[in-house]
């Protein structure tokens, strides 16, 4: 099922996003990176999108993601954390994911450093940025961007390869279009200010808004329901992870 789910929907948001490009005058269309977010579907839903070519798999639960990595292990994918992580958790999404999309405090990062250098590994990650201001979200304020991405992208034991943002659930365009930029502004901000940052991901863009978050710069989209359909109860607590 879940492989003639993809068979239609993954060449249908392959061509929304060109359009995206091509509406934004964006030549690099096949360059933007599609992560697909597993969480709330099964191990098939993963090994469909593995036949279709994708590589890039998100979870937003640590627990989640290390039993489906173990079911995959032999598989060739890219394990990306998208949710909220919890200190506590550090040390066993070390071991589930390569790269941690939602580092969001100078705190978090310390803990990282810290896991880290158990292991002799250097940690990528992504700084999520709250776009949106909205108080039950999280990440770092914009306007601290600079300051907080610095001090992470300081710890030799992390690689920050960009910016993570979530938009508010609306359908105004012009709310989500000021998100997009404002996380986009605070990736330009530290590509020009943070020597250690590397802009490689701006993360941002999920199923009912990636085509405006393509429009406004994000080179990965993060996508659930578009390519996978509805999520069962499971994936129903969104970003938190407990
Ligand atoms: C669930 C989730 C997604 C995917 O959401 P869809 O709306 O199903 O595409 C993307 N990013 C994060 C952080 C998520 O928690």
């Amino acid at each position: 099922m879940y492989f003639e789910r993809l068979a239609r929907s993954l060449p249908e948001l392959r061509q929304e996003i060109a359009g995206a490009c091509a509406r934004a005058g964006r030549a690099d269309a096949d360059d933007i990176v599609i992560v697909a977010v597993a969480k709330g579907h099964p191990v098939e839903a993963i090994l469909a999108a593995h036949a279709h070519g994708l590589r890039i798999i998100g979870e937003s639960r640590v627990a989640e993601g290390e039993e489906k990595r173990r079911a995959l292990e032999h598989f060739p994918l890219q394990w990306h954390l998208v949710g909220h992580l919890q200190r506590n958790k550090v040390r066993r999404a070390l071991a589930a994911f390569h790269l941690l999309q939602s580092v969001d405090s100078v705190r978090l990062a310390k803990e990282i450093e810290k896991e880290a250098a158990k292991i002799g590994r250097r940690v990528d990650v992504l700084a999520e940025v709250n776009a949106s201001g909205e108080a039950t979200k999280f990440g770092i304020p914009p306007e601290d961007g600079l300051r907080v991405v610095s001090e992470i992208a300081r710890r030799d034991a992390l690689r920050v390869l960009g910016v993570m943002a979530m938009a508010p659930l609306t359908r105004d365009e012009r709310v989500l279009r000021s998100v997009f930029r404002k996380a986009r502004e605070c990736f330009e901000r530290c590509r020009d200010g943070v020597p250690a940052f590397e802009a490689r991901h701006l993360s941002m863009g999920m199923t009912n808004d990636y085509t405006i978050a393509v429009e406004e710069g994000a080179t990965m989209v993060r996508l659930g329901t578009a390519l996978f359909g509805e999520r069962g109860e499971r994936g129903e607590r969104g970003e938190h992870d407990d």
